[in-house]
């Protein structure tokens, strides 16, 4: 009897030290797609941000953190975009890692003009280097690697099943890339300029030949001077830039006038932090999609 209870009881911590789920939270809107596509049945993921949380402007608060309890990794895109990091380090004070899947990626400068101006109360995150590095897909299939790896690490009884997903889903990736730069191929090649409202699509326009232009720069609640916006205008014109592409979070209005002011068509909405879209695939093929249906057609 005393065996088998003993028996009983190892099986139990066994089951949770081992075999326990692991919990893993999300701090990006698409790190949260990540993870699910590489951890699949065998990982909790919880996504703190949401799919409709704003990468820029989030923050963790208590219940948050509460909601949190148990999770072994926090995920974050990294490059100074969470910079929030330290704080929460110090909270979780060695109960859980943090993993910032952008820092071993190759990182891209920020523009230094929108650098200088930043004004301390205005912007969320400091600046040198440029966060959005899931534009372009080749470093987002390089993260899937990152976060096998990690999940892994804690979990090892489930790195053949991680692997596996990572695979299928680089796969995946694969297939996606190569219908981006098909669908691409539409754009003339003069007209391969990309005008957005925040600085968002750098990693994109390196990626796929484009020549990149912002009205605001890396934040979105910054708006130029009038000086700033005149030579905006000036280089757009003077590159004859087809289109500028709006963001679902920018002023509108600053974009609409400026269009009027220059002849420049107005695109459709782009999808810069992968907010409101239901996967990382989705948000690729509304972006193409839109930059192709913008500057294709002269
Ligand atoms: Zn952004």
């Amino acid at each position: 009897m005393k065996i088998a209870l003993s028996i009983c009881f190892l099986i139990a911590i066994y089951s949770t030290v081992l075999g326990a789920e692991l919990r893993v939270v999300s701090l990006h809107p698409l790190i949260g797609d990540l993870l699910r596509q590489v951890g699949g049945e065998k990982v909790e993921v919880i996504d703190l941000i949401g799919s409709n949380g704003d990468p820029h402007s989030f923050e963790p608060q208590a219940g948050d953190l509460a909601d949190a309890e148990g999770a072994e990794i926090f995920f974050a895109s990294g490059m100074g975009l969470e910079n929030y990091l330290p704080k929460l380090e110090a909270i979780l004070d060695g109960k859980s890692k943090i993993v910032e899947v952008g820092s071993t990626l190759p990182a891209l400068e920020g523009s230094c003009d929108h650098a200088e101006e930043h004004d301390e109360h205005e912007h969320h995150h400091a600046h040198e280097v440029d966060p959005h590095w899931w534009h372009s897909v080749d470093l987002f299939r390089r993260a899937v690697t990152i976060v096998s790896k990690e999940l892994a690490e804690a979990r090892p009884e489930n790195k053949s099943v991680y692997e596996e997903n990572a695979a299928a889903y680089r796969k995946n990736l694969d297939a996606l890339e190569k219908w981006v730069r098909r669908e691409l191929i539409r754009i003339p090649r003069d007209q391969r300029k990309l005008a957005t409202a925040h600085d968002a699509f750098q990693y994109f326009c390196v990626a796929y030949d484009f020549k990149s232009y912002s009205v605001q720069g890396l934040n979105r609640e910054q708006m130029p001077d009038a000086v700033k916006l005149a030579e905006l205008i000036a280089t757009l014109k003077a590159d004859r830039v087809v289109a500028i592409f709006p963001e679902k979070e920018s002023n509108p209005k600053m974009l609409l006038s400026l269009t009027k002011d220059t002849g420049i068509r107005l695109g459709g909405e782009l999808v810069a932090d992968g907010r409101g879209m239901p996967s990382y695939e989705k948000m690729m093929k509304h972006n193409v999609e839109t930059i192709v249906k913008g500057l294709s057609v002269k």
